[in-house]
């Protein structure tokens, strides 16, 4: 099985003593290719120090949460990172209005500035959206972004379709294995398109709780993409294999990664 995460957020403190065995763990469970999710200047900046040195992939963009932090720095500073050849995409960068632990018209104000960036060099955009339907569509539409991901979705079929009508790709994480909150994504997984869908771990965080045993500390890493993986396989009626190819080959046109 071949497989690319492409989200996991591998500059985050608890891959920090043991990240060479968390990259070789996942090596020997089929992840090919990681993306590592830029969630700050400083954490893109991270990001793509760790694709540099480990051979993996980054995004540069500012979530969110983080919208309040940004000034005039901010996106000549991405600018910058998505210049290294291992950057592939800005973001990730959207609203979340489930936190707000920014106002929304700061998150509003930097997610357009990014999407004008992913624009400006021809790069996908990252996108996270949280509660944040319909807006998050509006904005993106208005901004013309075609080129781009819904990364982690956990939304209801309106924003699903809403996504699919602008032509994004579609990114489902560990939630789906989640009998609390997400059972209603069993279902909706079935109406992506083949070639729109890509799996993330989202590492460290969404550890599928249907993961036995549960790891250390809970924290969810790469290596467990192949679960969330046959969890999607399942739910779609579709042989694992031919359903990993698939969308590792969506990964991999999306962000321009040589097989
Ligand atoms: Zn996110």
């Amino acid at each position: 099985m071949q497989l690319v995460d492409i989200g996991a957020n591998l500059t985050h403190a608890a891959f920090r003593a043991d990240l060479g065995e968390v990259l070789s763990r996942a090596r020997g469970h089929g992840v090919a290719q990681i993306v590592v999710t830029g969630t700050s200047v400083a954490e893109s900046r991270h990001a793509a120090d760790l694709a540099e040195a480990h051979g993996l992939y980054a995004t540069a963009g500012v979530h969110p949460h983080h919208a309040r932090e940004c000034d005039a720095s901010t996106i000549p500073g991405l600018r910058e990172i998505a210049a290294h050849p291992r950057v592939v995409a800005i973001g990730e960068c959207g609203l979340d209005f489930n936190r707000n632990y920014s106002p929304h018209p700061d998150q509003e104000r930097w997610f357009e500035a990014q999407l004008e960036l992913a624009r400006e060099l021809g790069k996908p955009a990252f996108l996270h959206s949280r509660d944040a339907h319909p807006r998050f569509a509006q904005v993106v539409k208005a901004h013309g972004i075609e080129k781009g991901v819904a990364h982690c979705f956990t939304g209801e079929r309106p924003e699903l379709r809403a996504y699919l009508d602008l032509g994004l790709h579609v990114g489902i994480t560990g939630w789906i294995c989640d009998e609390r909150r997400g059972t209603h994504l069993l279902e909706l997984v079935r109406e992506i398109p083949a070639d729109r869908l890509l799996v993330e771990t989202d590492a460290p965080y969404l550890t599928p709780r249907d993961l036995h045993p549960q790891p250390k500390a809970r924290r969810n890493e790469p290596a467990f993409l192949a679960h969330v993986l046959r969890a999607v396989a399942r739910a779609r009626g579709e042989d694992p294999e031919a359903l990993a190819e698939a969308t590792a080959r969506n990964a991999r046109a999306l962000f321009g990664i040589p097989a």
